[in-house]
Formats: structure tokens, C-alpha cells, sequence
């Protein structure tokens, strides 16, 4: 299948879950995951209407966006990767999104590297709702201090909380999770008034339980692009 069908593939399933949990139509967008994927696939999905994509490996993205800077002004990008401290300045200076901000280090970073010309950087705190240590994030009782200490940073917008669950086939695992991080933000927003309006969780196995427990923004690799390259990173 070509990107532009697969797109419309994955397209069709946020709909139908749309629709399955009563949910309004385009109250889910797609974040298109083109990391260890070629450049010229981003621009297969951009002609066929995609215009977010999702890159986890910053020196692989500065290579792709360069490839692409005659879509400069038409693409968003957002960082989904683990965080460096020696790469913030590059994050800030590239990306629309930064999805998985745990350390309040980088945050501060990231708010003092932000060019001024350009709109605040939309951040979502990464949860690690599986409790599993091997994934970064913060323990869902972490997550109000770091939360207060950023909204005290004005080049940084806070959006909302991100979360990659366990890997799990099991529909009743999938949802358990997700829900997890909805509770989460339902309570986190209650105490703080913000609309913490951003679930960033869903991916090309689970998007649909994703979004029948709320997400807002699925991260879609693999469904639309096809296998990575591997051994790269
Ligand atoms: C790679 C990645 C995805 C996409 O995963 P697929 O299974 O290919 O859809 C989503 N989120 C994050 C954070 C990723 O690193």
C-alpha cells in the first residue's frame, strides 16, 4: 500500500473510534511518527495531507527537516524522544511539541533556549504509568511539582501529560493504562484550574482503546509508514 492509503487507513480507525465512543469528529489528531523512516515518506504523507510529525532522534530530524525546508513553513514537528541536556537548544529551536518532558533540568532549559520569535514550545509531562523502569517518566505523584515549576516558565505552554503504556495486546491492559493517565489529568486539572486539555497516548496497536479513554493526540508510526530502519539508533 502507498503512505497516502495507509494514512487513509489509520485515518478511517481514529474515526471509527471517534464515532465508537461518541466522541466528536477531529477531537483526535494524528501525530505521524516518521522517525528511522526516509524523508521522502514524510513528504508522501504531507502531500496526501499530513502535517505533524512525531521524530525521536535529534540529529536524525535536523537532517530531515533540512531535506524538507522547502515545507518549512507546512510542517509541525514534535520531539517524542528522550531528552538530552546537551541537545536542548536544538529542540528548542526546531519543534512545535517537545512530548516527554520528566526533568525539571530540561524544562528550564528548554524555556531559556526558546527563541523569543517564536511561539511558546507545547510541552506534555511524561507519565510512567506502567511503573516499569526501564521507561522514562514521572510516577503519576510526581507529576504536580514539576508541573508547578513549569507553568512558572513563560516560553513553555503546557499542554498536557503524554504516556507510552506497557506493551500489551490485552484490550482490558490497554484501557486500564490509558484510563490511568485520563484519571490522572482529570484530577491534576481539578487542583490546578488548567485545562491540561492534551492525552497524548495511542499508538499503532492500541490507538483505538487510546481514544475511547480520552486521547487527543495519537503518535502512529509503523501503521502509516511501514517498518523502520533499524540499527541506526
Ligand atoms: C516510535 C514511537 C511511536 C510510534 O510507534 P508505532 O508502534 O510505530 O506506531 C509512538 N510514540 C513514541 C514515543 C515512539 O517512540
Amino acid at each position: 500500500m502507498t503512505i497516502a492509503a495507509q494514512l487513509q487507513t489509520v485515518q478511517t480507525r481514529i474515526r471509527q473510534a471517534e464515532i465508537a465512543t461518541h466522541r466528536p469528529a477531529n477531537s483526535v489528531k494524528l501525530l505521524a511518527v516518521s522517525k528511522l523512516q526516509d524523508s521522502f515518506k514524510i513528504r508522501e504523507a504531507w502531500i496526501a495531507g499530513q502535517q505533524a510529525f512525531g521524530e525521536s532522534y535529534l540529529q536524525e530530524a535536523i537532517e530531515k527537516q533540512t531535506t524538507l525546508q522547502d515545507l518549512q513553513q507546512e510542517l509541525e514537528w514534535h520531539f517524542i524522544g528522550r531528552i538530552q541536556s546537551n541537545k536542548t537548544k536544538a529542540i528548542a529551536e526546531r519543534f512545535a511539541w517537545v512530548h516527554g518532558i520528566y526533568d525539571y533540568h530540561h524544562a528550564k532549559r528548554l524555556n531559556a533556549q526558546r527563541p523569543n520569535m517564536l511561539p511558546a514550545l507545547n510541552i506534555c509531562i511524561q507519565v510512567n504509568i506502567s511503573k516499569e523502569s526501564s521507561k522514562n517518566g514521572l510516577a503519576p505523584e510526581a507529576v504536580l511539582p514539576l508541573l508547578e515549576q513549569c507553568l512558572e516558565l513563560p516560553h513553555l505552554q503546557l499542554k498536557g501529560l503524554m504516556a507510552i503504556p506497557e506493551l500489551t495486546l490485552d484490550p482490558n491492559k490497554q484501557h486500564q493504562a490509558f484510563a490511568q493517565l485520563r484519571h490522572l489529568r482529570d484530577t491534576l486539572a481539578t487542583k490546578t484550574y488548567l485545562p491540561l486539555e492534551t492525552l497524548s497516548m495511542g499508538m499503532s496497536d492500541d490507538l483505538e482503546a487510546a481514544i475511547a479513554e480520552g486521547a487527543t493526540i495519537v503518535r502512529v508510526g509503523t501503521a502509516i509508514f511501514g517498518p523502520r530502519h533499524t540499527g541506526n539508533q
